[in-house]
């Protein structure tokens, strides 16, 4: 690729006078004029690049064959889901009856939409045994801080106003403790048996008046089932704390069981994990808090509801005396929403039972066929991910950062690694459901041929990637000195 005619950015390739745009018909008529104030409109115009039409596709074009997504290859990484989008959810979310909706139409002229949102409020509560589901989060952490927003706001109903702390498992992904703070609450850290699971008796040490709530996550970061949750949920209840389920993990657990039944209050899903979403890079997420019976009132407006004698979806803000308000502009990330609800029904009540043991049997058959070269801390069934410390092999002086980076020569997306906190050299690899058993088998093979390269020719993997557009990155400067901004001005260079 010539860098030089293609690469960098766009406005380095910008010549003043070329264009390579046309405006839409416009189907609105006189409407379309508005009459903006002096003070909307800019003083000088905007520096856009001008560019003729085919030096931008070639630009984005080739800038786009650089980057890795689950549909260039396989993308093992743990705690993010990141599933096969199918096809079918990416050409309805594309419908033009869904994208030029406004969010402030007339509701009935918005009747179809809102019969997704309430559709998949339903299907949730269903697959997760709670009773009333917001869509409105933008994300997994958003959710996380606005199910204990509705926490806090059923303890203070109460005039219990000393519930200040939140109890989260170390093992426990960074959202959880920082949500909690963002709530301003305290976070208080329970220790992981040697087994990786909640430590009862180190929660039983934690226990008094002041705990408002106890985060966890089930399968827990290190892919493993929470097998004490009954007895945590009594002990949680019995303190008069809420337990709060992150449900990021809720992938394999998938019509197989339910925080409702395990005796969860509240929880969010991650529906650009579980439910097939395009992300990465930050977005686009949407993430959905459920509660059961008795907290409702808490959760936030807008909402959408059943008018019973109209049978017509309504909008609703006011009349909830309780709640703890909007938390975002009108009503989640609608297309992420969408998705969901194409593929819940595009699986059905039975397919989507294979999601979980098709996940679990991938990660399992992974962990087996490499444990001989790659350290496993702990033994045993996992569930859809699981955590390797390194290497087995530690004389190499071969880290897991190398490992990741030799991947990338080999056409594969890094694992997660140095999370969890757990271990030195975490390596976290989730296939998920969608994969074959042939492109299990080869990355299987090339994890394995890493391993030997480690010990034939340590140099070649700790200074990976070598076939990659860009070699290995300082992460110290890019992390102190990011550049995320191009001085457009010459005089500003
Ligand atoms: C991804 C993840 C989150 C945060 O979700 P976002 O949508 O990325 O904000 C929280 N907890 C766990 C266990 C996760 O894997």
């Amino acid at each position: 690729m010539n860098n030089k005619l293609y690469g960098n950015l766009i406005f380095e390739l910008s010549h003043q006078g070329r264009e390579g745009y046309s405006l839409p018909k416009n189907d609105f008529g006189n409407y379309s004029v508005a009459d903006l104030s002096s003070t909307l409109k800019r003083s000088e115009d905007a520096q856009l690049p001008e560019c003729d039409e085919l030096t931008v596709v070639r630009h984005y074009t080739n800038h786009s064959a650089n980057n890795f997504g689950v549909n260039n290859g396989f993308y093992p990484l743990g705690s993010c889901t990141m599933k096969y989008n199918p096809i079918l959810n990416e050409e309805i979310a594309a419908m033009k009856d869904f994208t030029a909706l406004h969010p402030l139409q007339p509701v009935e002229t918005a009747q179809g939409a809102l019969k997704v949102y309430y559709s998949l409020q339903q299907m949730l509560s269903e697959l997760t045994g709670l009773s009333e589901f917001t869509l409105n989060p933008f994300a997994g952490a958003h959710g996380e801080l606005i199910g204990l927003m509705v926490i806090r706001a059923y303890h203070q109903s109460r005039g219990d106003n000393k519930r200040i702390k939140v109890i989260i498992p170390d093992s426990a992904h960074g959202t959880n403790p920082a949500s909690a703070a963002v709530c301003g609450l305290e976070i208080i850290e329970v220790k992981s048996t040697k087994d990786g699971i909640v430590d009862v008796e180190d929660l039983k040490g934690l226990l008094d008046d002041s705990v408002a709530a106890m985060m966890m996550t089930n399968p827990n970061t290190l892919g493993l089932f929470e097998s004490k949750i009954p007895e945590i949920a009594q002990l949680i209840h019995e303190c008069g704390g809420l337990m709060y389920y992150d449900g990021a993990n809720l992938n394999p657990m998938l019509g197989a069981c339910r925080p409702g039944d395990m005796g969860f209050d509240v929880m969010h899903i991650n529906l650009h994990k579980t439910f097939s979403t395009p992300h990465g890079g930050g977005g686009p997420g949407d993430g959905p808090v459920g509660v059961r019976k008795g907290l409702e009132q808490f959760l936030p407006t807008p909402r959408v509801v059943l008018n019973e004698e109209t049978k017509e979806l309504e909008v609703k803000t006011d009349n909830y005396e309780n709640t703890i308000g909007s938390v975002g502009s009108f009503f989640g990330n609608f297309l992420v929403i969408l998705r969901a609800y194409v593929y819940i029904l595009t699986l059905g009540k039975e397919n989507i039972k294979q999601v979980g043991p098709m996940a679990t049997l991938n990660a399992n058959y992974i962990k087996e066929r490499l444990k001989d070269v790659f350290e496993l801390p702990i033994e045993g069934v996992c569930k859809h991910e699981f955590v390797f410390d390194g290497l087995k092999d530690k004389s190499t002086g071969v880290t897991t950062m190398d490992v990741a980076k030799r991947l990338l020569d080999y056409g594969y997306h890094a694992p997660t690694i140095y999370f969890p906190l757990l271990f030195h050299e975490s390596l976290m690899i989730e296939p998920t459901e969608n994969e074959s058993k042939e492109t299990i088998d080869s990355f299987i093979d090339i994890m394995r041929k890493i391993a030997a390269e480690a010990k034939e020719c340590p140099e070649v993997v700790k200074e990976a990637p070598h076939n990659t557009p860009i070699s290995r990155v300082d992460d110290v400067l890019a992390a102190k000195h990011p550049i995320v901004t191009y001085r457009q001005m010459k005089n500003e260079l």
